[in-house]
């Protein structure tokens, strides 16, 4: 597979503010590409870039090896074969489902607009609706005929920002999957830009983690949520607490756990103080084990409850329990702790 898009250290800003902060990224073509961070991070302005709607002041970008962005040539977002759904949907209101769907085709016959636009609504599961109007339709709908008329363009690439954010929870997750579907089927490389990480984790193939415009890891929702690879991102990612440790070997910490042996060696004097990434699933319930915390919070998720264990050390746990497991608060729990990834870092100075 090779890659379609290439960011290459493209830096964005407005004014004498840096948007975005010397960010490379390659995207294989056929994949579902998600840029994750916390508001402001940049996500936006780096989908703008990759449409044409912002300058860029340093890098390239390129698609399938044409230059579409430099500081000094920008190819006109209209020539770019690009696809883009927004979060307000942006549907014509005075225009039908169907005209909506065909806005880019102006150059194709009746016939064939029909025909593409029957095609796609099928796609996007709103057959028979082609002659209402946006405001006969529910949110969901409005970005389902949103798709339709991004994909109608036949586009290398779609771009879609905070597609789903509007939308309720279950249909949010159902629509988020069903557009994976659809680009798969098509063969169409997608970038997803969202803070939520659930949506992330669910539908991409690679993340890009972004803080403050700069890139902190390029990883799958694994690597992310396994091997984060600084502070921000282990904390930005998934659920955990850190734990104080001490380096006893270049590869292994001891903490109130016990000695958690790692899989690399940290470059670091011996006896160095390190924060130890715990995650609720390290964290598993067995009565016969000598460690113990009494239950401060509890949070009842369904198929798993997530405890807030205080250790008599004063720290703080969070563990997975399955739901079966069912502790009130206060009451002392026994767990053992099954660390697969020593994740450490050093504390942080601030
Ligand atoms: P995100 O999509 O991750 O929320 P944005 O790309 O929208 O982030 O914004 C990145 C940074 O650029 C933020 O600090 C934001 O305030 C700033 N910014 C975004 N758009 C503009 C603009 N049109 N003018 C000035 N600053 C902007």
């Amino acid at each position: 597979m090779s890659h379609l898009l290439e960011l290459d250290n493209i830096v964005c800003r407005y004014g004498d503010q840096t948007a975005v902060d010397g960010l490379s990224l390659r995207v294989r073509e056929g994949h579902l590409a998600c840029l994750l961070g916390p508001s402001g991070c940049g996500k936006s302005t780096i989908l703008r870039a990759i449409a044409g709607l912002e300058p860029i002041y340093q890098g390239s970008i390129k698609l399938d090896g044409r230059t579409l962005s430099t500081p000094t040539h920008s190819l006109a977002p209209e020539k770019r074969q690009l696809g883009m759904v927004f979060q307000d949907y942006a549907l014509f209101p005075h225009m039908n489902v169907q005209q909506n769907i065909c806005f880019g085709l102006k150059k194709h016959s009746r016939r064939d607009r029909q025909r593409i636009s029957e095609e796609l609504l099928a796609t996007v599961g709103l057959e028979g609706l082609a002659q209402r109007y946006p405001h006969e339709l529910s949110g969901g709908q409005q970005q389902r005929v949103a798709l339709a008329r991004a994909l109608a363009v036949r586009p290398r690439l779609i771009l879609m920002d905070e597609p789903f954010s509007n939308l309720d929870v279950d249909l949010r997750e159902r629509l988020s999957l069903e557009v994976k579907q659809i680009l798969a089927e098509q063969g169409i490389t997608g970038i997803l830009v969202t803070h939520d990480q659930s949506e992330a984790f669910a539908v991409s193939d690679m993340i890009a983690v972004l803080n403050a415009g700069k890139l902190q890891q390029w990883d799958t929702a694994f690597g992310l949520y396994h091997d984060p690879c600084n502070r921000f991102v282990a904390d930005f990612i998934g659920k955990g607490v850190f734990l104080r440790g001490r380096l006893v070997t270049p590869d292994s910490v001891e903490t109130e756990l016990g000695i958690i042996q790692g899989d690399r060696a940290y470059d670091l004097p011996l006896n160095s103080t390190l924060d130890v990434l715990v995650r609720p699933d390290d964290i598993l319930p067995d009565a016969d084990s000598p460690l113990s915390g009494v239950v401060i919070h509890k949070a009842f998720k369904g198929s798993e409850i997530i405890y807030t264990l205080q250790l008599d050390t004063g720290s703080r746990l969070l563990s997975s329990f399955p739901s079966h497991h069912d502790h009130a608060m206060g009451e002392r729990v026994h767990f053992r702790s099954d660390i697969q990834h020593l994740i450490a870092f050093p504390p942080k100075t601030d």
